[in-house]
């Protein structure tokens, strides 16, 4: 998929002010610091249409950019920062629960997990809400810049592991750069079919 336009259409901390559920949507989660602003510049080609770097929890709110005028890039805020209190948390798992479990127009959530990490408990418990919800996902693993191939191979397999702990099958997986602009294309592609069916 070319994109040809990236327009940030609005910041909401409400469900109720999200825009009307008229075009497909994907939305990009992951822990703060995993690298999700810098994927959603990546692949949009837009420096600074996510914000990078912010203060962790900081942002609570859910970002609207519409692409192509044909669908919507979704930006929700990180989960696990440490720094946040625990009513905040509380507060997150609400918002974002509510988007997750009630937007009609959502058809696919980007769950983004670092691929220099060991499977990390938070993401894995994550994804099993996920699939609790029947909310679909895929896994994309970020900053393979950072990784020899192997390492990043050897996350992405432990990760698999775990996940069959919990589910007969795993969801697709990309490995992906911001840094290189690894895996735009997969990751790219995999919306436009999604939007073609
Ligand atoms: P966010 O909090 O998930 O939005 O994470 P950011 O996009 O702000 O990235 C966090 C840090 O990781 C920043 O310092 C980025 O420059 C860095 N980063 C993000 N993606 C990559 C990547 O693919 N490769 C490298 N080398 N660094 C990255």
């Amino acid at each position: 998929m070319i994109i040809k336009s990236a327009e940030f259409t609005v910041s909401n901390t409400k469900i109720s002010k999200l825009p009307p559920c008229v075009l497909p949507e994907y939305a990009f989660i992951g822990r703060s610091n995993v690298g999700k602003s810098s994927l959603i510049n990546m692949l949009t080609d837009v420096k600074g249409l996510a914000k990078t770097s912010q203060k962790p929890g900081k942002t609570q709110l859910i970002n609207h950019f519409l692409i192509n005028k044909e669908w919507y890039l979704v930006d929700l805020p990180g989960y696990g920062y440490a720094r946040s209190s625990k009513s905040n948390r509380l507060e997150w798992a609400k918002f974002i629960k509510n988007y997750l479990e009630k937007r009609e127009s959502l058809q696919c959530v980007f769950v983004l997990i670092d691929s220099r990490l060991e499977p990390q408990k938070i993401d894995i418990e994550f994804c099993c809400y996920l699939g609790e919800r029947g909310i679909p996902f895929i896994l994309i693993f970020t900053k393979a810049d950072k990784n020899g191939v192997n390492k990043s191979q050897q996350n992405m397999s432990a990760f698999k592991k775990e996940m069959l702990k919990h589910f007969e099958e795993v969801p697709q997986m990309l490995l992906t750069s911001s840094e290189t602009k690894f895996g735009k294309e997969e990751v790219l592609s995999f919306i436009q079919d999604v939007n073609q069916h």
